[in-house]
Formats: structure tokens, sequence, C-alpha cells
């Protein structure tokens, strides 16, 4: 044996248990951000300006003009399952937030320097407070602001060695699996009006995304991608399937029942498939949360193969179920999620699809 005692089971130290589970919670920079972004539209922002530094390895940070946050959650607001969003597992069956494992804003302290600054929007004046890695506060100073919150984030991953190597030898490509995280939340209809600038370390400014906060979605997809994309896109309408479709996914529906999804979708016509790869500009919702439902981003990209063998569509994709149908406690960054009834899901999204490509003319067709 290498290690002294190794018969003996002890625990680990609470430090340790930490940052190990911490690095499972953030286990990106597209991940930080996204947790900040939640936590500022969770908090009611309708402005969410983010800057970013040489691709995110100097700092990240986020300002939105929400609630803000009261002085008594100073301290609770860093510590793991701390959470203002839920009390109790029930409370999961309909919940309204994004967030409510209480557990980004601890885990971020172990991973890299915190600093958050806020107003509550009962109080005159703003403080900063700076966290250590414990999520214990370090310092406090009063400052000037606007009610909100802005959170900054330095040296990401600086206490995990490995993944800051690595990170920085990605970076570009981290950097552009942020922005297209970011704009599934900038493309939602929201009324948030977003921004985010990118600075590089010889001082290169670039603006990521700007929206207006408008609340349709082809005004977003204006502003994200420009007016071209958006002349490219079809709106697919919702169609109940046929007994055929309902067989091939092995399940039924009676005449008179109400289907349990609504749809929201714009997608590429066949001939007007862009995309190199189908991550590039695919956006999936469930319930208005980004997330990735691998089942359905599957059987999208197969029909869409059907009419252009050659490349991937643009989709824009919203699933309205029950909250109570859905369970987004699967994995910390709740990214996948578990459907009830995801079958009649993925028939009505074939019969959808197909009904609206029947007429169009395909291309490159084999
Ligand atoms: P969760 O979002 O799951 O509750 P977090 O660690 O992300 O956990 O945040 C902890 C708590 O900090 C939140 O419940 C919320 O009360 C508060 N908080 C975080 N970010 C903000 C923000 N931008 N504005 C207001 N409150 C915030
Ligand atoms: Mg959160």
């Amino acid at each position: 044996p290498h290690i002294e005692n190794s018969g003996q089971i002890k625990p680990i130290d609470d430090a340790t248990v930490h940052k190990i589970c911490s690095g499972q919670v953030v286990l990106n920079i597209s991940i930080a951000l996204k947790e900040l972004v939640e936590n500022s539209i969770d908090a009611d922002s309708s402005i969410i300006d983010i800057y970013i530094k040489e691709f995110g390895s100097e700092s990240i940070e986020v300002i939105d003009n929400g609630t803000g946050i009261k002085k008594y959650n100073f301290q609770n607001l860093t510590l793991k399952h701390f959470t203002s969003k839920i009390q109790q597992f029930n409370d999961l069956e309909h919940l309204c937030t994004l967030g409510f494992r209480g557990e980004a804003l601890s885990s971020l302290c172990s991973l890299c320097d915190v600093e958050i600054s806020t107003r509550h929007y009962s109080v005159d004046t703003g403080t900063r407070i700076k966290y250590n890695a414990d999520g214990k506060i370090i310092s406090e100073e009063l400052v000037a602001r606007q009610p909100g919150t802005s959170v900054i984030l330095k040296n990401i991953f600086s206490t995990l060695p490995v993944r800051r190597k690595q990170f920085l030898k990605t970076m570009r490509k981290e950097f552009t699996k942020l922005c297209t995280l970011l704009y599934a939340y900038c493309l939602i209809p929201s009324g948030i009006r977003y921004s985010c600038t990118h600075t590089t370390s010889n001082g290169t400014k670039t603006k990521v995304v700007s929206t207006d906060g408008n609340k349709s979605l082809r005004e977003n997809i204006v502003n994200v991608f420009g007016i071209k994309q958006l002349a490219t896109l079809i709106e697919i309408k919702l169609v109940r399937p046929e007994e055929e479709i309902l067989n091939e996914f092995c399940v039924s529906l009676c005449p008179g029942d109400e289907l349990p999804f609504e749809i929201d979708c714009l997608i590429s016509t066949a001939v007007h498939g862009s995309g190199r790869s189908s991550s590039d500009r695919q956006f999936y919702y469930i319930n208005r949360r980004p997330c990735e439902p691998h089942k359905l981003m599957k059987l999208v990209n197969e029909i869409y193969r059907q009419f252009n063998s050659k490349q991937y569509p643009f989709v824009y994709l919203n699933i309205t179920t029950k909250s109570s149908l859905v369970d987004v406690n699967i994995t910390p960054d709740k990214r996948q999620i578990f459907l009830q009834n995801e079958k009649i899901l993925l028939a009505i999204v074939k019969s959808s699809l197909l009904e609206a490509f029947k007429d169009l003319p395909s291309t490159y067709k084999m």
C-alpha cells in the first residue's frame, strides 16, 4: 500500500469535499456565466450587462438591475445549499425560478475569486463584498451604485490547476461555446435587454451581442443573428400525431385526449440549412429553460436530414408542458431534463416537422 493507514476509512475534510463537488457543479466557463445570468433573471432584472476579459481567463462580470440583495443575506448567499428559491422538495413541482440548488455561488467561491457588489431596492447605498474559497466574507465596503447586483469572477479554476491549464489552452473554443449558450438566453422572449462585451488583454473590445429587450422572438433573432437568418426560417405548427407515428414511438392517444405539450418552433427551410455542426445554431427550451434534450435534438436533426442531407438547420424550439411533468434535477447544471410523456413529445415534433416540410422544395436530397 502507498498510503499510510490505507486500511482505515476516514472522512475527507470539509474544504476538500467542497472543492471536489464544486468542480462538478461548474464544469466550464459557459456554466459559470450561465449560473450568473440565471441568478440575474431570477432577481427580476430587465437589463443584464456582461463584460468578459481575455476569453474569460481574466474575468467574467455580470451586472443586473434586479432586486438586489439584503444585508442579512450577504453571508448566506455563498453557503452551500442556501437558497431563497425553494424550502422543501415539493416546491420543485411548481418551480418558477431557474435556480433552486443553492450551490452556484458557493461552488464559484471555491473555484475562483468572487466579488459581489449589490444594492437592495429598499436601501440607499450599495455594498461590495469579497469572499474566500469557503464562501466566508473577507471584506465589506460601502459603494455608490444603482439598485441591482454585479458579480465578478476572476482567475477562474485557479484552484483546480489541471482544469485551469486545459482551459487556457482551449479558451477561444470555450469562449465560442459560452457565446452560444448566452444566445440561448438572449433569444427567448423575456423583456430583458442583454449586452455582452469582450475585451482582449491588448485592449481590443468587441460586442458579442446586444438585444433591445423586446418581447418578440423574431426581433431577438434579428438582434442576435441578423435579418438574413430570420428570412430563412419557417414557423412549425403543432400537428396531432397520426396512429402510424404514435405506433412508431410505442405510445397511444385517445381521440379526445388533450396533448400534454405545446410547441413554439422556428426552423430553417430545407434549402436554407447553415451550420456545419448541430450545436452551431440550435436552441432548445423546456418551459423557457434553455437545455439539451438529447433525444429531441437527435430527432429534429434526423428529420431535417431527410430534406437536406448536407447541412444542419437553425432551430428554435420551446416546449411548454405542466411543470409537474418535468424533472430538471438530473445534473447539477440542469441541462439534462427528464420529461414525463417524452415519447408523445417526440411523436408530436415528428408529425409537425414532416407536415411543415412536405410541400417545401428540398435541397441536396440524396
Ligand atoms: P440558487 O440560484 O440555486 O438559489 P445561487 O448560489 O446561484 O443558488 O444563489 C444563492 C442565492 O443568492 C439565491 O437564492 C439568491 O437569493 C441570491 N442571489 C444570487 N445572485 C443574485 C442576483 N444577481 N440578484 C439577487 N439575488 C441573487
Ligand atoms: Mg443560481
